[in-house]
């Protein structure tokens, strides 16, 4: 028997083994076709009813057992799964591609639309039916048959490049691991980063230290360890994944990938696949998002230089380096902030024990929102690192599952993000609350500490959350507008704004405890974090438009005469460069984000949010950061509305005005307060 062709609420990952996907997942896209050619020739003219949510309505066993799929393939693979991926995502592509050219059913939806003034919707079912139409419309559904085939065989092309891009970048993470032999090379890093390092060495056999190119391992050695040569290796080792002319490569994925998209793009009569994405954007055009990007150039540019020449002074007089390197920023960075702030992520992170931080942000919740986290072992994790919570609110009704997932592991791809195995919908009456999860790389325990987060690990499993939150609290009728599907600018509202209770004295004193001595955090350590929080905004704001500016370029016009990623790569670069090349590094070949993941023509969307998160929490700081009105607006307009209704209205609802930049510009210090 396949569990996942048996009805199930919460995901049966214990009964599940590899080889139920495949026939489960053929299965299901039969019967969901089945469905579908029932909605397609039904002999009554067509309704909202029979057309439009009949189709909403269908492919929910095939949704949920995907969802279980591709989460796992994230987050807990192995050569199996990859394989597995590998036979499952053209069959999607090709099951999505065939429903999205089905030519009745098109007509029929299309023949709602065009009577959708007459059909008195409400908001949410006029969105739904624009997103469906739309769904189609940019799927190709007007191309002739000829242009429509070539778009299936495009897609498919791209979701198997996808893939392969993304299993190259993880292959060649777990690859590298540099070896050391001499304690004196690991002068200068902390007694956690050492221990964890020489864990890593005894769990792979090796005597002595492996630093990897995972994380907690990358970062602390870059920021700590005295041994320039050896920081040298290890960035150039980080930056040089995909770009080793081998088999694992992916400088021909990355030309592939953009040309297919263009090729994509102008099939559907758009100018360029940043022209296509854009158009279902609160950006709308590329040219809105250039100006956007370059504005805040314009305005982080001048802070950007007066700290980078500051920060070459200070190594020059320190150390006598000549020529600031990529290997040096994070190093000179940590020591000029200690000695500006006395303040290091060693000193802190005694009082941000994993453990605590969670109760902090649970509490943050329920002061906000009301809710409960119960902690819960009856339902089935697919990795026994996985905790699981019921969420009540205030009268103890369900509000959703909640699933943790903290630690790195050799088939866990690296960063932290959050998804869902079961959304929230209306159903029957019914409100089915959603399974969320989130998934992070935090530091390990170690067999004499706890988990033990730096201060950037806190504010994303704070802004992780605030993503769990915009699903969890969803509160619409239709799953496919539920939670997090919003515009992908508005997407991480929801979760930067989260990160600013982090820096909060009020929130802080809820959990940020010594994690031997019970001592809440010092007051001058919060007053510190509070400022060291803006240090170096240029160079970080300089750093993530380079990375918006370079998805750009690759997505916002003709790609076809590039043949050079590489030097491509530095031509995007040369308003945001900082630091000297280096030749044997390029970060297309591994910028998952926009050639794995969802963000390509959207790596602007962090900065865009951001502009959008510090408008909002102005607004809370106005009336006190836990003020229960704003909170209950912000629930009301933003967390439970998912994609109900246009972000930018969504937003005045709650805010009484459309955003200010000048919020970001000041928090970020580059205005005046
Ligand atoms: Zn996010």
């Amino acid at each position: 028997m396949n569990p996942l062709l048996h009805p199930f609420d919460t995901a049966p990952f214990s009964k599940i083994k590899n080889e139920h996907f495949l026939p489960a997942i053929e299965e299901l896209i039969k019967k969901t076709k089945s469905e579908i050619e029932t909605i397609a020739t039904n002999p009554m003219p067509p309704t909202f009813e029979n057309t439009v949510e009949a189709l909403e309505d269908s492919g929910r066993q095939l949704d949920r057992v995907t969802s279980i799929f591709f989460n796992l393939n994230s987050a807990e693979t192995n050569d199996d799964i990859q394989k597995i991926a590998q036979e499952v995502s053209p069959l999607l592509s090709n099951f999505n591609n065939d429903l999205l050219l089905n030519k009745p059913l098109f007509e029929r939806v299309k023949a709602v639309y065009e009577e959708k003034d007459s059909l008195e919707l409400d908001p949410e079912q006029q969105m739904l039916l624009d997103k469906q139409y739309k769904s189609f419309s940019r799927n190709g559904a007007n191309l002739s048959e000829k242009d429509k085939e070539t778009l299936r065989k495009i897609d498919a092309d791209l979701a198997k490049l996808k893939l392969t891009f993304g299993e190259n970048v993880l292959a060649e993470t777990n690859k590298f691991q540099l070896v050391i032999t001499n304690e004196e090379d690991l002068s200068g890093l902390p007694d956690g980063a050492k221990e964890a390092a020489a864990q890593t060495a005894s769990e792979k056999g090796i005597d002595g230290w492996v630093i990897t190119l995972d994380y907690p391992s990358y970062i602390p050695f870059m920021m700590y360890a005295d041994k320039r040569e050896l920081r040298k290796e290890l960035a150039i080792a980080f930056g040089a994944k995909g770009f080793h002319n081998d088999k694992l490569d992916n400088q021909l994925n990355v030309l592939t990938i953009v040309n297919l998209r263009h090729q994509r793009a102008q099939l559907l009569g758009y100018k360029s696949h940043a022209h296509f994405v854009l158009e279902e954007r609160m950006a709308e055009t590329p040219k809105k998002v250039q100006s956007f990007l370059l504005e805040l150039l314009e305005k982080a540019k001048p802070a950007a230089l007066r700290e980078f020449s500051e920060l070459e002074t200070f190594a020059k007089e320190r150390d006598g380096i000549d020529k600031l390197q990529k290997w040096d920023g994070a190093y000179y960075a940590e020591k000029l902030k200690q000695e500006r702030f006395n303040l290091d992520d060693e000193k802190l992170k005694p009082y941000f024990e994993l453990k605590n931080v969670i109760n902090g942000v649970f509490t943050v919740a329920e002061r906000l929102y009301d809710l409960q986290f119960n902690p819960i072992d009856d339902i089935d994790v697919y990795h026994p690192d996985v905790k699981t919570y019921r969420v009540t609110d205030n009268n103890n009704e369900p509000v959703a599952i909640f699933y943790a997932d903290f630690h790195p592991r050799p088939g866990k791809r690296g960063g932290a993000w959050m998804t869902s195995y079961k959304s929230q919908e209306i159903r029957d009456g019914v409100n089915e609350r959603p399974h969320v999860s989130i998934v992070c790389n935090f530091t390990k325990p170690t067999s004499s500490k706890p988990s033990l987060l730096t201060f950037n690990e806190v504010t994303t499993l704070f802004h992780e959350f605030g993503h769990a939150l915009h699903g969890m609290l969803a509160n619409t009728r239709y799953k496919g507008l539920s939670g997090t599907s919003v515009y992908w600018d508005f997407v991480e509202l929801p979760s930067q704004i989260l990160e600013n209770w982090c820096y909060e004295k009020e929130t802080l004193e809820l959990f940020a405890t010594h994690y031997e001595t019970g001592e809440v955090i010092p007051m001058t350590y919060i007053e510190k974090i509070k400022e060291s929080a803006t240090f170096h905004e240029g160079i970080q704001t300089l750093r993530q438009l380079s990375f918006g500016m370079l998805d750009m370029a690759w997505h916002g016009s003709d790609p076809t005469h590039v043949k050079d990623v590489k030097a491509f790569e530095k031509g995007a670069f040369a308003l945001t460069k900082l630091y000297p090349d280096v030749p044997e590094n390029c970060m297309s070949t591994s910028f998952s984000h926009i050639f794995q993941g969802g963000y390509s023509a959207g790596y602007y969307s962090y900065k865009w949010a951001e502009v959008l998160d510090a408008d909002a929490f102005a607004y809370f700081q106005q009336e006190g950061i836990f003020s229960k009105t704003i909170a209950n607006k912000f629930k009301k307009f933003i967390l439970s509305q998912g994609g109900t209704q246009d972000p930018m209205e969504l937003y005045v609802k709650f805010r009484g005005q459309e955003p200010d930049p000048e919020a970001l510009l000041k928090r970020a210090g580059l205005i005046e307060r």
